[in-house]
């Protein structure tokens, strides 16, 4: 039996201005890896890949190891770069007896909301009895067309997201007993009408703790796979927001009220899901306060409104303008993409001292806000390849590449991380890797959102996070939502019975 594997990954926030092409998803190579460098890549890693080839090698079949593409989120995915990642699968469609896809679920493309449900509905019409298992994010927006073009899907179950080799092996799993004709999967889906924002996603918090608990007891009764999506709210389409798939082995009624319980509980719980900014001055003021309390480890500054792995641009500078105008002492800070000044610093050499206008350089249309570049003057304290191994629960054994990097510091004890490719800061790696010690550091400045929380929570005495600028943000009310389909929580207000908003929208 032959089975083919593949990934097409990419979270799309239609408010970023960050490109997204075939290079973004190729990590440092000439085009995305496939075949046996794609298994030597990814076999053994915390990753969805890794989880699939493991469940597939257990089964002794025959592994067609197609593309394996992932971007970090951006902007919509070109069409040539879409296309090329979409022949790529369809062709392997057509040379084995099932396919195993890690696909993220919330990928838009210049021509298309749903980019997955577009492959998804490609390869049905390509092999229409072809088994297909899908393993998604929990940030999958999800759609009727993805739902009713495989065989069957799973999310992760953490934010997290120290289980995406666990959603990929549940899938693998069930598939290969529907394969062995134990297991007749019957799928059913829906959604809240609610944009849960990422920030009160986290899994450790409430209400998503719950959420998922009770979607992994569900589970563990066997025989069926139950994934809660809290979604992606910075895709402007219409089915972004929360949603529930439930699976069960041949017994809709079953799957029907899993999935209604589920989205009754979400929505009871929606206002949990809100999250409420406080002005920069007062968070970073209470990050100070924290810092002198604290014996030692570092005060997280969490510049959340640009997270690069929510498609921000990890460029805007409004909270590292505070923290110097503040006089922070002893900060080190991850991260800022830009190419330009990495290439002045090596063209300085390190130990010199240079002057750069960092950041603020790509302008962000949907953002009824910009941020400008600030004017650095520093010391070049290191240069690096800036690739290093992942060794936290979140992509274990994989290569990180920040591309070519720099540290500028500046007075004040103030290092400057400087990268030339888009990475979120979750593995304490991507300090290590370039001399800095974080859990030594008085305060850590991370462009991030729930991710640090990976490799830098322990650490942490106190986290602060502050809102800054970027297309990732988690006011509302910076971003224009014109295809989301309405009403949907917060954005218009609250209803008490999510029946009577379903009716009406
Ligand atoms: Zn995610």
């Amino acid at each position: 039996m032959r089975i083919a594997i593949a990934m097409m990954s990419h979270e799309t926030n239609t408010f970023s201005p960050v490109l997204t092409d075939l290079a973004r998803f190729s990590a440092g190579r000439d085009k995305p890896v496939s075949g046996e460098a794609a298994l030597k890549v990814f076999r053994n890693t915390a990753s969805g890949l890794g989880g699939f080839i493991e469940v597939a090698e257990a089964q002794g079949v025959d592994i067609q190891m197609s593309i394996a593409a992932g971007a970090a989120p951006s902007g919509p995915v070109e069409d040539d770069c879409y296309e090329y990642m979409c022949e790529a699968i369809l062709k392997a469609a057509t040379q084995c007896d099932g396919m195993l896809l890690d696909l993220h679920g919330a990928m838009a493309t210049k021509s298309f909301n749903d980019g997955e449900g577009e492959l998804l509905r490609r390869l049905r019409e390509l092999v229409p009895g072809l088994p297909i298992a899908v393993a998604l994010d929990m940030h999958a927006n999800i759609t009727e067309q993805m739902v009713r073009n495989c065989t069957l899907l799973t999310g992760y179950q953490t934010y997290p997201h120290v289980d995406m080799d666990g959603a990929a092996r549940r899938a693998g799993q069930l598939f290969f007993e529907h394969l062995a004709g134990g297991f007749e999967p019957t799928m059913v889906w829906g959604n809240a009408p609610m944009l849960p924002h990422v920030m009160r996603q986290g899994t450790d918090d409430e209400p998503n703790k719950s959420l998922q608990a009770r979607v992994m007891a569900l589970e563990a009764q066997g025989d069926m796979a139950v994934s809660l999506f809290t979604g992606f709210p910075h895709a402007d389409i219409p089915d972004a927001g929360l949603s529930v798939v439930a699976i069960t082995n041949g017994d809709t009624a079953q799957a029907e009220n899993i999935r209604d319980e589920l989205l009754d509980s979400a929505w009871a719980q929606r206002e949990k899901f809100v999250y409420q900014p406080e002005p920069l001055a007062e968070s970073l003021a209470r990050a100070e306060v924290a810092a002198d309390q604290t014996e030692q480890g570092p005060v997280v500054i969490l510049d959340h409104y640009d997270n690069t792995a929510s498609g921000g641009t990890m460029d805007t500078t409004e909270v590292l303008a505070a923290v110097l105008e503040q006089g922070l002492q002893d900060v080190a800070v991850f991260g800022f993409y830009d190419p330009e000044s990495v290439q002045a610093m090596v063209a300085a050499g390190v130990g010199n001292s240079v002057t750069l206008d960092l950041g603020g350089k790509l302008p962000m249309p949907a953002l009824k806000q910009s941020s400008k570049p600030i004017r650095l003057t520093g010391q070049v304290k290191l240069i690096s390849d800036g690739r290093f191994p992942a060794t936290v629960a979140m992509s274990r054994g994989l290569t990180m590449n920040m591309g070519l990097s720099a540290i500028l510091s500046l007075p004040n004890d103030v290092d400057v991380i400087v990268v030339s490719r888009h990475i979120e800061p979750f593995d304490p790696g991507c300090f290590r890797s370039m001399g800095i010690e974080p859990s030594s550091r008085r305060y850590l400045m991370l462009k991030s959102r729930v991710h640090y929380r990976v490799g830098f929570r322990e650490m942490a005495k106190a986290v602060v996070e502050c809102a800054g600028c970027g297309v990732c943000t988690s006011d509302y009310s910076q971003l224009e939502f014109n295809q989301v389909r309405r009403p949907i929580y917060p954005l218009d207000g609250v209803n008490a019975n999510r029946g009577d908003w379903m009716a009406d929208s």
